[in-house]
């Protein structure tokens, strides 16, 4: 770890190995006036503003959590809305990051399954693991969420943070840590629509509105299912892209002429399912337009000021059903890590920043001018 803080601390030492913290031996670290030990992260102190590089104390590791020397985190859109204050149960300082990928630097007490070193990739949904949904495995459900990663608990914009093991799961060599970061969310999360919640079989048609951090990845997914994929995107460089993640066509369109043009591809029937990662009211309402009869609209994007409303009997008549589907569950980072290592996906990632560039990716992410997933490196 390197003192990049110039005179804001006074430090002891600049590295040195063996250090107990909490009867956890730290590799490596420096020392603070008052003798924590601290690490370098990029902390959200208010709302609207930009994350401030800082020193602040390594994360004290609890009985079965695992400190973890983050080697990637993913950057998300939902980081963008955190940031900017409009998700609800977050309060700061905090250290964002919720796509985390690392090794482990240290084990709580009775921590007995990890060693220092393991790679692992971080299921962010802290749940409780005893309430009715956990006991069904519906862990994103979670009736009594202790936290999520990166929402109340510090995540992996850092060179460290801490996880209870239940939540690490193990990755092999053959997959980077940009990877295993996003594995976590961007590529688990339409596994879950589509799979748990859409059921898409081999063979159908599934559209995909946006072709963004999520939806070139679930272009994937799709083809996995064995679907004929159909991606929906405004802009031309994104489609390029799907289309090499194996998209059977794509559109570039929005509104009526994205309707017309699904429809006549489909000669008039519509698609089985549409993954909408958009999630705005056109997207929505040409989402359900596309749609053939019975088919199934998942709704994984949402603007909190994009209210969707329809009339019953638009519902009624064409027997569609709309289904919310929320990040992913326990077993889907299993799967994902499966599909991965056996190469059946490979995880799209576009471009990675040093984790103190985080303001640019962020700025960059706002302006829609993001291809694919940027990565963090600390
Ligand atoms: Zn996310
Ligand atoms: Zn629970």
């Amino acid at each position: 770890m390197e003192n990049k803080s110039g005179s804001r601390f006074i430090l002891i030492f600049t590295s040195f190995v063996g250090f107990m913290i909490g009867g956890v031996s730290c590799p490596c670290g420096i020392l603070s006036v008052s003798g924590g030990v601290l690490m370098r992260a990029m902390v959200l102190r208010e709302f609207h503003r930009p994350f401030v590089p800082a020193e602040v104390p390594l994360p004290a590791i609890g009985p079965g959590e695992l400190l973890v020397r983050v080697k990637a985190c993913g950057v998300c859109y939902t980081d963008v809305k955190i940031s900017s204050g409009l998700t609800p149960g977050v309060s700061l300082p905090l250290i964002l990051g919720h796509e985390v990928a690392g090794e482990v630097a240290g084990l709580g007490e009775g921590v007995k399954n990890f060693r220092e070193g393991d790679r692992v990739s971080l299921y962010f949904y802290l749940n409780c693991g005893k309430c009715e949904y956990c006991r069904e495995q519906k862990e994103n459900l979670c009736a009594d969420l202790r936290a999520r990663i990166g929402f109340q608990w510090d995540g992996g914009y850092a060179e460290y943070t801490r996880v209870p093991a239940t939540h690490a799961f193990r990755v092999p060599a053959g997959i980077s840590f940009e990877e295993a970061a996003i594995l976590a969310d961007a590529v688990a999360t339409p596994l879950h629509a589509l799979r748990e919640q859409a059921g898409v079989k081999e063979g159908e048609t599934l559209a995909i509105i946006g072709a963004g951090g999520l939806g070139l990845q679930a272009v994937q997914i799709g083809k996995v299912l064995g679907a004929r994929v159909l991606s929906v995107d405004l802009e031309e460089k994104r489609l390029a892209l799907a289309k090499s993640m194996g998209a059977e066509e794509t559109f570039q369109a929005a509104g009526k002429a994205l309707e017309d043009a699904v429809l006549s591809y489909t000669g008039g029937r519509g698609v089985d399912t549409v993954l909408d990662l958009v999630g705005k009211n056109e997207t929505m309402h040409s989402s359900l337009n596309i749609l053939k009869k019975g088919g199934k609209l998942v709704l994984v994007g949402y603007s909190f000021d994009q209210p969707f409303s329809i009339l019953p009997a638009i519902l009624m008549r064409g027997e569609y059903r709309i289904i919310g589907s929320r990040a992913c569950r326990m077993k889907n980072m299993e799967e994902v890590i499966e599909l991965a290592a056996a190469k059946k996906i490979k995880p799209l990632v576009t471009e990675t920043f040093p984790l103190d560039r985080v303001n640019e990716v962020h700025s960059r992410l706002k302006k829609n001018e993001i291809l694919g997933r940027v990565v963090l490196v600390p």
